[in-house]
């Protein structure tokens, strides 16, 4: 396995089952990284800003994303699976009620398709406990100070289930094309520490 994690027991027993697999012929020698490395190569913030794009300009894309994020994503050419099981998506959309925040308490689970590599601060143990507990508090941190009529939801990512969060979409952008639109959507926006 190649990445950050070499060296470390977890990764040292991945190898071992990969050793395994391939010494038994189930697996040829290096398939596991070519997987990964396709999956990583598709995954970027791009593919979730260009999600959120089509969902403000489009009330019906915006409804089906909500309802059933696998299928609406494949609207766009976008998948959940990069050449591995699929997994489940659910989008949660920001409103003036309500603003939503995504976190993996367990490890760092993320919708590496949508949104590319998690960044640092997503795998800490400080953003992973703390959000749970005091999000507003966290959010503040990032820079999004939310109105205290705000709820605020932590959704919590698991390997079978990911999040995006559905940015609310900025005031004054009426004029604005699918395209323009896309290019306001940041990563910490689709995570929910930032307001878009
Ligand atoms: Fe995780």
């Amino acid at each position: 396995m190649s990445g950050t994690h070499v060296g470390s027991p977890i990764a040292a027993r991945v190898r071992h089952v990969e050793a395994l697999l391939e010494h038994r012929g189930l697996l040829d020698d290096g398939e596991i990284d070519r997987r990964i490395d396709e999956f990583l190569a598709g995954g970027s913030p791009a593919n979730g800003a260009r999600v959120t794009a089509r969902a403000w300009v489009d009330p019906g894309f915006a409804e089906r994303l909500l309802a059933d994020a696998n299928g609406a994503i494949r609207e766009l050419g976008l998948s959940m699976s990069g050449g591995l099981q699929e997994q489940r998506l659910k989008v949660v959309a920001n409103t003036e009620a309500e603003h939503n925040v995504v976190v993996c308490t367990l490890c760092s689970c993320y919708p590496i398709a949508l949104l590319g590599p998690s960044p640092g601060w997503y795998k800490s143990e400080a953003y992973r406990s703390r959000v749970v507990r005091d999000p507003r508090g966290v959010l503040r941190e990032f820079g999004l100070q939310l109105p205290g009529t705000t709820r605020i939801s932590v959704w919590d990512a698991s390997a079978e289930s990911r999040y995006m969060v559905l940015p609310r979409r900025p005031a004054g952008t009426e004029r604005l094309g699918e395209e323009e639109l896309a290019g306001l959507v940041t990563r910490k926006g689709l995570i929910g520490t930032a307001a878009v």
